[in-house]
């Protein structure tokens, strides 16, 4: 593989952050190898956000039928993933559940489903060939079916006002019969709430930080911003989860919604997590304290990524950013991989001070302040 320029890594997002911080080597391959694997959950996560988004700009009858369609697409991400050249029409029918009389279009949908692949890239599915395939496949269908169904009720009645206001800003525009693309993109550029999938981009303590704010919402005076969460358990106010120092993703759109609010001369109404199950949207309030330790964290970031690559270009043998072996690894998209080149690195006599080994403590009554039993416990 050839190594692309490492001066694309200055750009900070929440997820570079999050990567780097759990495990130098994935960072490598997500970020400086540029791989588009992914797990199962992250595809089901990216298509449920992509759905959210589409709900407020197609046409969709009602909330079972916005369900449908959904199901729909993550069976064709199902297909879309599969080998395109060895697609058979029983194939396609037992997979979309279409009726023995129903024609298929195998080309046009060949074609579909080469998009798919293109835009959500190559999943990695751990339960592939084996007994469990089918159910984890159906048991997604199943999830992703529901809850955009009930997403779509609790929005129904917002989603058909922001419609309205939409037509009547258009029309007072003189672009009431634009259509397709170009009318989704004047529409976004509208000043009416909810935002969604808003692109930002700024400056702090020397860093350039990008991302994307999932929901913001205009609320007397102050703007607040939503970020979809698609767990099946929702973390209550004050959660641990929710307060930990290194919840850099709160810290980054709370940063964001500032700057955002300062140009509109808006109130700040803060960073929420949405969880799209339960429809519960719970604050999260990040203090000065916070910012400090992002900013020490991004710090932090930059040396080490300096520091690996003198290594490398020194180095004169095969190096490869170090593991952090952890429960992580089990869903790891990039775990056969990884065992590989570490054997390859061992090999050659490269060893990682930084790598981290793994052990299991054995099963047996948990004492105060040990790991409980049959856990996996990390030590350098
Ligand atoms: S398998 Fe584990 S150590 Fe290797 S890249 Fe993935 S998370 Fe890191």
């Amino acid at each position: 593989m050839a190594r692309p320029d490492i001066s694309q890594l200055s750009n900070v997002t929440s997820s570079k952050l999050g990567d780097f911080n759990a495990c130098e080597r994935h960072f490598e391959y997500r970020y400086v190898y540029g791989s588009d694997r992914k797990g199962l959950s992250a595809a089901y996560g990216i298509i449920v956000h992509n759905l959210a988004e589409l709900f407020y700009y197609k046409n969709f009858e009602s909330p079972e039928s916005f369900g449908k369609y959904s199901k729909h697409q993550w069976r064709l991400y199902r297909l879309s993933q599969e080998d395109m050249d060895s697609l058979t029409e029983d194939r396609i029918r037992e997979v979309l559940f279409l009726k023995p009389d129903e024609k298929i279009n195998l080309e046009g949908l060949k074609k579909t489903l080469g998009g798919m692949k293109q835009k959500y890239g190559e999943t990695v599915f751990k339960s592939k060939g084996t007994r469990n395939e089918p159910y984890v496949w159906g048991a997604h269908t199943k999830a992703i079916g529901e809850l955009m169904e009930s997403f779509s009720k609790r929005h129904w009645d917002e989603r058909q006002g922001l419609e309205e206001k939409r037509k009547s800003e258009l029309k007072r525009r003189g672009l009431g019969k634009l259509k397709g693309k170009k009318r989704i993109e004047v529409i976004k550029s509208l000043d009416l709430y909810p935002k969604l999938e808003v692109p930002f981009s700024i400056g702090y303590e020397g860093f350039h930080i990008t991302g994307k704010m999932d929901r913001i919402e205009k609320r007397d005076g102050s703007l607040a911003v939503f970020d979809y969460k698609t767990g099946a358990v929702c973390p209550e106010e004050g959660d641990f989860v929710l307060l930990r120092n290194t919840n850099h993703q709160s810290t980054i759109y709370t940063l964001a919604l500032e700057d955002m609010c300062r140009e509109l001369v808006l109130e700040p109404g803060g960073f929420h997590i949405y969880h799209m199950i339960s429809g519960r949207a719970v604050p999260v309030p990040r203090s000065q304290q916070d910012k400090i330790r992002l900013k020490e964290s991004m710090e932090n970031m930059a040396a080490s990524i300096k520091t690996l690559e003198s290594e490398r270009e020194n180095s004169g043998k095969p190096f490869v950013y170090p593991q952090r072996v952890s429960h992580n690894c089990r869903r790891c998209e990039f775990e056969g991989f990884c065992r590989e080149e570490e054997d390859a690195l061992r090999s050659s006599g490269t060893f990682h001070e930084l790598s981290y080994k793994l052990i299991r403590i054995p099963r047996g009554r948990k004492k105060r302040g040990e790991v409980p039993p049959g856990q996996l416990r990390l030590f350098d």
